[in-house]
């Protein structure tokens, strides 16, 4: 008999492994925060004798998902802008709050972003914003996985007036977090158009120097490809491969407006794209050529971006529109089968964040997995896991939530934070809210 910590024992466990397994009547033994053992609930029953067991025998477990493009806290902005333009949005609404930010708001933001995560099984993120020490306080309170940088603007953000205080900033919580279990730091300039030539190339200087990857927006919009243009003479993806920036490890956000040429060049260069369907939805910005990325042989994750341009953070409503969105672009049904879209969700959003522990149930793999109640009417009958969890499942049905071993979540409750006071104080916010955007 071994000796493991937590032995969780489900009714089904959608593996994510090479051949895609699921397992019925299956369990998992976990120890120090990783999968020790994986297999049949009986077998492993009588080899591990466990400090605690989960009885999950009437719930579904899957690999924790990963929200590879985020910006937690803007939850805070979610709902006080809508269907406007992107330009009066961004410029009318949303950068007036943002100037107007502290640390306070943004942990507070951050907070109920990462709780939304996590009660919708999300178990990692990459998370792009200001004030981003305050996100990994929050990120540490709430115990999800985060791969965190400061957004290096141009211009003055409320938390760096220059974009060297946003990489002095990078390089302090890197030394602050080196060696951390579940927080890590990544280099994270904003986008092409909100910096310059120069910016970037100290991007990528801290980056090789601090062996840390790189994070931004791409190729968003054609007026971005446009702007690129007509400013460095080059589109988004050749600037930026011109710049070195794709020789590091990375990963782009949106990669929408890009030809088969640009999606051969990331590819060549390992770059992980992340799609983000709803946010490009709602933003009209236009749809990324993401079964040819797949075709091509490019790793697509997926991301939820801001709650301000989606306005949720759940990457069950992210796979089912990546899903959808797929067919309707290519006219073909076949398109972005359900597998192809949790693959995006789970092993895709690994690479991601550049994080082999993730990603999959299996052996040696990190224990962060989440558990679904399929007795809920939306999740009955179960014929096939892979098309439950992306047609029919909205994240809702997550009852359980699980961190390096740890559980994070759990049929209704935070274990690491105090969430009705977390209410109350979103709650209190609403009137500065109100005014820093000029609607009252
Ligand atoms: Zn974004």
């Amino acid at each position: 008999m071994h000796h493991c910590q937590t032995l969780l024992q489900a009714a089904r466990i959608v593996t994510q492994d090479a051949q895609r397994r699921v397992l019925s009547n299956a369990a998992l033994a976990i120890d120090q925060g990783i999968i020790v053992d994986i297999g049949p609930s009986a077998e492993l029953s009588s080899r591990w004798q466990a400090d605690s067991c989960l009885h999950l025998e009437d719930r579904l477990v899957l690999p924790g998902l990963v929200n590879a493009h985020t910006h937690a806290a803007m939850t805070i902005l979610r709902g006080l802008a809508d269907d406007m333009p992107l330009m009066d949005w961004l410029q009318q609404r949303i950068f007036p709050v943002e100037q107007r930010l502290t640390p306070r708001l943004v942990r507070l933001g951050s907070l109920l972003g990462f709780a939304e995560m996590l009660r919708t099984g999300i178990t990692a993120c990459t998370d792009m914003y200001i004030f981003e020490n305050a996100v990994l306080e929050a990120a540490d309170q709430a115990g999800i996985r985060c791969l965190a940088g400061e957004g290096v603007f141009a211009f003055p953000s409320a938390a760096c007036a220059q974009p060297s205080a946003a990489l002095t900033v990078t390089r302090e919580l890197a030394a602050q977090y080196q060696g951390h279990e579940r927080l890590r730091v990544a280099v994270m300039p904003h986008s092409v158009y909100t910096t310059t030539p120069e910016i970037l190339a100290a991007c990528r200087d801290l980056a090789q120097e601090l062996n840390l990857p790189l994070h931004m927006h791409l190729s968003e919009t054609q007026e971005e490809t446009r702007l690129c243009q007509e400013a460095h003479g080059r589109r988004p993806v050749d600037y930026c491969h011109n710049l070195g920036l794709l020789d590091l490890p990375c990963s782009l956000a949106h990669v929408v407006d890009v030809n088969s040429a640009e999606v051969a060049t990331l590819r060549q260069h390992g770059v992980v794209v992340v799609h983000n369907p709803s946010s490009n939805m709602k933003l009209a910005s236009g749809t990324a050529p993401v079964t040819e990325m797949l075709e091509q042989g490019l790793t697509v994750a997926l991301g939820t971006d801001g709650a301000a341009s989606n306005n949720r953070l759940s990457v069950f409503t992210e796979m089912r529109r990546a899903a959808l969105l797929h067919k309707l672009r290519t006219a073909n049904p076949v398109s972005m089968p359900a597998q192809a879209a949790l693959d995006m969700a789970t092993l895709a959003g690994a690479a991601a964040l550049g994080d082999a522990r993730l990603g999959s149930l299996e052996k040696g793999k990190a224990a962060d997995c989440v558990a679904l109640d399929i007795s809920e009417p939306n999740m009955l009958p179960l014929h096939n896991e892979a098309s439950q969890l992306v047609y029919a499942a909205t994240g809702m049905e997550t009852r359980l939530t699980m961190v390096g071993g740890e559980i994070v979540y759990q049929d209704g409750r935070f274990t690491r934070f105090d969430y009705p006071a977390l209410c109350a104080e979103i709650c209190d916010l609403r009137a500065f809210l109100w005014r820093a955007a000029g609607l009252a």
